[in-house]
C-alpha cells in the first residue's frame, strides 16, 4: 500500500504523493517541477487554495491579504519567515483578496490580514490581525 502526504503542488495545482522519507525541501513536483515544500509563502488562486484545502495532508494556512491594507504588509516579511521557520510541518500560502474577491467572500474573509488553517480537508481554526513570526509559529503549531 502506498504510504506518503498528498500535497497539492501550489504552482501548478497538481496532487502529488510524497513518500515521507522524501517529504523535505527538496520534494518537487512531478508534473511542473516546482518544490513542493518551499521555504517561502506562496501567492495562490482560489483554485489552488481550494484544492489544497481539499486534498493536502500537511497542515496548510492561508493569510488573506490585500495590497492596500497596511497591516496586512507590516505582517507580510514574519509571515515569511514562519513560512521558512515551519518549512516540511505546514505550508504557508498568501491569497490577495483584491485578486480573488470570491475566495475572500468564500471563506467568510471580513476584515485582514486575517490566517486561516486547514487540516484534513477541514478549516481548524482562524485568527485576525497581523502578528509577529513567533506568534504566527506557535499559533500554527498549536
Ligand atoms: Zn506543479
Amino acid at each position: 500500500m502506498a504510504t506518503g502526504k498528498k500535497l497539492t503542488c501550489l504552482t501548478c495545482g497538481q496532487l502529488n504523493r510524497v513518500p515521507e522519507d522524501r517529504l523535505n525541501a527538496s520534494a518537487k513536483c512531478g508534473t511542473c517541477g516546482a518544490k513542493l515544500l518551499s521555504s517561502k509563502a506562496l501567492e495562490v488562486d482560489a483554485g489552488i487554495l481550494e484544492k489544497a484545502a481539499r486534498n493536502d495532508e500537511l497542515p496548510l494556512v492561508a493569510d488573506f491579504w490585500a495590497p492596500w491594507c497596511g497591516p496586512c504588509r507590516m505582517m507580510a516579511p514574519e509571515f515569511s519567515k514562519a513560512a521558512a521557520s515551519l518549512q516540511g510541518q505546514a505550508r504557508l500560502v498568501k491569497l490577495n483578496t483584491e485578486d480573488h474577491q470570491a475566495a475572500g467572500q468564500k471563506y467568510g474573509i471580513r476584515g485582514i490580514p486575517t490566517m486561516v488553517a486547514f487540516a484534513r480537508g477541514r478549516e481548524v481554526k482562524r485568527q485576525s490581525g497581523a502578528l509577529r513570526e513567533a506568534q504566527i509559529v506557535d499559533w500554527v503549531r498549536h
